[in-house]
């Protein structure tokens, strides 16, 4: 799979000069920003809904290990099987001798966040298990190689054009050789080729929007109908899940429901949202062999209680992402890791450490928008301050950077030299820039004059502007 360097500056250059991504990413303001407010406007109750939301997970997490528990024992007197894994790499041999248990050549796959992160798809590809993916969106990027760019639309990075041309590449050899241009007619063509997937498949993996402690059942919200029949019809169904994603009772998981879904997409409900509890019962007709759920910590349980924590509210809606204006402008690939936008910039660091991830929580404006639609209430704003604060400790940040915070930081403490260094260099730009009204270029600040001018300054400070209006 080609994933982008961990170098924001770089992919978010190369990504800002791409034209398909341009005319891709315009989409999503309108399919999913514009939708959201619409679905939030005609609900009066919304923000009692996320606050009612909020405390269920706070409450949650204040007592996970009894949720837990309490889901273990539901699902395994359904019953299915519970896998506890601490690391990534537990999480995909458990997912492997599970798949070899019954002999699996083919797996299909409903969309997980959970298997990018533990980069499951390659593991099985290498081990002899070919894994399919059913999502649509997961689909098209399966076929072009590349990971997924949005936590809810996979491939939104890609235009109507390039998914054409990547359907004609691969389904040529099918044997299916006209060009298909139109959306219909390429949903239909994806749809007629995975079909025969789902029969031949032994195993069938799903994420898991949420797991129901009161009932032991596993969660999915999708429009397409491709995570049922992926847990349904083969032998095997394997929900791989991270633990906070356990809730009390089944009220818990319709409330969350209700947010999720007009946060994500602007829809009351999605189209199909299944609740998995255990394998195929006697008297099914149908349903899985054997049921197994394979619980990823992956560090999580080391966050409740600290900072970190309330990014496990989480319920991975794309929200933030939505109205981020970075994210509209550089897409998900240019943040280099699983889980990209405002989410990304305050979680990815968590899993790769500040050093590697020490651009993304610099990938803001700090405009806010991020918190003010994130349906959980997320302070993502204060926890990308949290690791740009981190990073200034261990010496990460660079060295001409750290000393220009210091020198900052020393006026800022004094505000006489605050207002003496301020009006000192108003004075200056001012002086420089008359007749010009802006400045193409200017020492120390070329990261903003390359893509724009910089206004000259009036030659007043905001504080002399602002105690002048006042008197
Ligand atoms: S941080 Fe909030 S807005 Fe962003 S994906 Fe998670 S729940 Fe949604």
């Amino acid at each position: 799979m080609n994933f982008q360097p961990l170098d924001f500056k770089a992919n978010a250059r190369k990504a800002m000069a791409d034209p398909n991504l341009r005319e891709a990413l315009s989409r999503v303001q309108t399919n999913f920003s514009g939708r959201r407010a619409e679905a939030v406007a005609r609900l009066p109750e919304f923000d009692q809904l996320r606050h009612d939301a909020r405390a269920i997970k706070d409450h949650v997490l204040a007592h996970l290990d009894v949720y837990l528990e309490r889901f273990e024992q539901k699902v395994v007197e359904a019953g299915g099987h519970v896998h506890w894994c601490r690391t990534p790499r537990e999480a995909r041999e458990t997912i492997l001798s599970l798949c070899r248990k019954v002999e699996a050549k083919t797996c299909t796959k409903g969309k997980s966040m959970i298997a990018e992160e533990i980069a499951l798809n390659p593991f099985l590809a290498a081990n002899g298990v070919q894994p399919i993916e059913t999502d649509l969106g997961e689909y098209i990027i399966q076929l072009a190689d590349e990971p997924p760019s949005h936590i809810i639309g996979p491939a939104v990075h890609k235009t109507k054009a390039q998914i054409s041309d990547l359907f004609h590449e691969h389904h040529a050899k099918l044997g299916r050789t006209q060009r298909i241009t139109d959306e219909q007619g390429l949903v239909n063509e994806a749809r007629e080729i995975l079909r025969q997937k789902y029969f031949d498949a032994d195993v069938g993996i799903t994420g898991a929007n949420l797991l129901v402690a009161e009932t032991g059942s596993s969660v999915i919200v999708t429009n397409e109908g491709n995570g049922d029949l992926t847990q349904t019809l083969p032998k095997m169904h394997i929900v791989i899940a991270s633990l906070e994603k356990v809730v009390p009772t089944l009220e818990d998981a319709c409330t969350i429901l209700r947010v999720l879904a007009r946060s994500a997409t602007g829809q009351e409900f999605s189209v199909y949202t299944t609740f998995s509890t255990g394998p195929r019962r006697p008297d099914d007709v149908d349903g899985p062999g054997e049921y197994h759920v394979v619980l990823l910590d992956n560090g999580r349980s080391a966050m409740v209680g600290t900072v970190l924590g309330e990014l496990l509210r989480c319920i991975r809606c794309g929200a933030c992402m939505n109205h981020c204006p970075v994210y509209q402008s550089v897409g998900g690939h240019a943040y280099g890791w699983v889980y990209p936008g405002p989410i990304g910039a305050a979680l990815d660091p968590h899993f790769i450490g500040i050093e590697a991830g020490q651009h993304l929580p610099q990938a803001s404006t700090f405009c806010g928008r991020c918190e003010e639609v994130c349906p959980m209430q997320i302070p993502l704003p204060a926890i990308m301050r949290h690791w740009r604060e981190q990073s200034f400790s261990a010496r990460v940040t660079p060295p001409l950077q750290r000393y220009a915070i210091r020198l900052w930081a020393m006026a800022a403490r004094r505000p006489a030299l605050y207002r003496l260094g301020a009006r000192l260099a108003m004075g200056a730009l001012a002086l420089a820039g008359r007749g010009r009204g802006r400045f193409a270029r200017l020492p120390l600040a070329g990261g903003w004059t390359a893509g724009r001018d910089l206004p000259a300054p009036a030659g007043r400070t905001f504080q002399d502007q602002w105690r002048g209006a006042r008197e």
